[in-house]
C-alpha cells in the first residue's frame, strides 16, 4: 500500500471501535440553493463504509433538517420563528433520512433514524431506553442516523445544537471517539480572522479555563462562536472517555482525511469509556435499595458476570429502573453497586427465577440481567 494512504499511527480514529460522526448543516446543504450536497455526502458515506470494513461501528449525528426543509415551505432566508423552524425540520428530516437510506443501502447497510430530545439524555429511564435501542441497532450492524426531534423540542428544553447532542450520544453508547465535521476546522488560540498571531491548537490534553476562553463569547451558528458549544461538547465527551475531534468537514472524504492524519484538533479523553461509566456509577450518591445475593451469584459477579434474577434471594428499599442499588452478599457485606434494570416491584416478582421466565412473570420481556456487568462496580 502506498504510504500516502496509510493511516497516521497518531490518529486516535484508527484505534477507536465505536465512533460518533457529527455532520453539520453547512456541509450537507448548499447555502445558495438550499439543496443537499449529494456528491459530498457520497464521499462521507464511503468513509463510513471504510470504517465499518475495519470492524468499527459508526453512529451518525446529522443536522440539516431545517436547512433542507425551509426551501420546500417557501420560508425566507435568515432567522425563523420557532414554529417555522420546527415545520422546516419536519419537511427536511424526511428528506435527510431518505438521502442517508439511499446512499447507505447501496452498500447493503441498514440505516435507522433516531430522533432524540434533551429529555431523552437527561431523564434516567428514557436515557436507558435510548441507550438500549442504540446498542441493539449497533449490535445488528445498522447505522443510526440521529438528529434532535426538532418538531417537538421546545425552546427551553432543547439541545439546539447537535455538537452537544453528539457528545451525549457518545456517552450513551460508550463510544471511544467523536468527530465533529463542520465549517470550523479546529481550535485556535484566538480568532484567526481577527488576530494574525492566532495559532492552531492540534491537541488539547485538558480543557482548562484558558482553553474554554478560546471559544469566544458569541454563539452564532456561522460565526466562530460555534466553537463555544464545541468545547462544551468536548468536555462531555472527554469526561465520558471518548477522544474528541474538531475537523474541517467540507473537503471530500472528510473522515478518511482525519484517519490519514489531516490537520484537526484532538481532545484527549480522561479515561476509557468503560472506566468513565464505572466511575460515574461508583460516584452516584446513596443507593436507593439493595439486592441480597447467594454464594453462586457472588462467584459469578467476581468472575466478571452480570447479576441475574436467579441469584437474588431478597431485596430492600424502593427503587426504579435505572437507580443505583447495593449488592449484598449472604454474609451481609456490600459486594458491588450497580444500575438496576427493573423497579423494586418488578424485581420482587422475578427474583429467584430463571431469565427465560421473566416475560411470563412480568407480562413483558425486559432485560435478561437484573444488573448488566457494564453497569456494575465491585466494591
Ligand atoms: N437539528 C437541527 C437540524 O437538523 C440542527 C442543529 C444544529 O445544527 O446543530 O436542522
Amino acid at each position: 500500500m502506498p504510504s500516502r494512504t496509510q493511516a497516521a499511527p497518531s490518529s486516535p480514529l484508527v484505534r477507536s471501535r465505536r465512533i460518533v460522526v457529527k455532520v453539520g448543516s453547512a456541509l450537507l446543504v448548499d447555502g445558495e440553493s438550499g439543496r443537499l450536497n449529494r456528491a459530498w455526502l457520497e464521499t462521507l458515506i464511503e468513509d463510513v463504509v471504510r470504517l465499518r470494513r475495519q470492524g468499527k461501528e459508526v453512529v451518525l449525528v446529522s443536522s440539516g433538517a431545517i436547512a433542507l426543509g425551509r426551501r420546500h415551505l417557501g420560508l425566507p432566508r435568515g432567522s425563523l420563528r420557532l414554529e417555522e423552524s420546527q415545520a422546516a425540520a419536519a419537511v427536511g428530516q424526511i428528506r435527510l433520512a431518505h438521502a442517508y437510506k439511499e446512499l447507505l443501502e447501496q452498500w447493503d447497510i441498514q440505516v435507522a433514524q433516531v430522533l432524540l430530545t434533551l429529555e431523552d439524555s437527561e431523564q434516567r429511564v428514557r436515557y436507558l431506553n435510548a441507550r438500549a435501542t442504540l446498542n441493539a441497532l449497533l449490535e445488528r450492524g445498522a447505522v443510526p442516523v440521529i438528529n434532535e426531534n426538532d418538531t417537538v423540542a421546545t425552546a427551553e428544553i432543547r439541545y439546539g445544537d447537535n455538537d452537544r447532542l453528539a457528545a451525549r450520544v457518545a456517552q450513551m453508547v460508550s463510544a471511544d471517539c467523536v468527530v465533529l465535521l463542520s465549517d470550523i476546522d479546529g481550535l485556535y488560540t484566538a480568532d484567526p480572522n481577527l488576530d494574525p498571531k492566532a495559532k492552531f491548537v492540534p491537541l488539547v490534553r485538558e480543557i482548562t479555563p484558558r482553553i474554554e476562553s478560546m471559544g469566544g463569547e458569541s454563539a452564532s451558528e456561522f460565526g466562530r462562536g460555534g466553537m463555544t458549544t464545541k468545547i462544551m461538547a468536548a468536555k462531555i465527551a472527554v469526561e465520558a472517555g471518548a477522544h474528541f475531534c474538531i475537523a474541517p468537514g467540507s473537503p471530500r472524504h472528510p473522515v478518511r482525511r482525519i484517519e490519514q492524519g489531516a490537520r484537526c484538533t484532538w481532545f484527549k479523553p480522561k479515561s476509557s469509556p468503560a472506566a468513565a461509566r464505572k466511575q460515574w456509577i461508583a460516584g452516584r450518591l446513596r443507593p436507593s435499595g439493595a439486592l441480597i445475593i447467594d454464594a453462586g451469584a457472588e462467584r459469578a459477579l467476581r468472575a466478571g458476570k452480570s447479576l441475574l434474577p436467579a441469584g437474588v434471594t431478597a431485596l430492600r428499599g424502593r427503587f426504579d429502573r435505572g437507580d443505583t442499588v447495593s449488592v449484598i452478599g449472604a454474609d451481609g457485606r456490600e459486594i458491588a453497586r450497580g444500575i438496576v434494570a427493573y423497579s423494586d416491584e418488578e424485581t420482587s416478582r422475578i427474583v429467584g427465577h430463571r431469565t427465560n421466565e421473566i416475560a411470563a412473570l412480568l407480562g413483558f420481556s425486559g432485560r435478561d440481567e437484573l444488573i448488566h456487568r457494564d453497569d456494575l462496580v465491585m466494591r
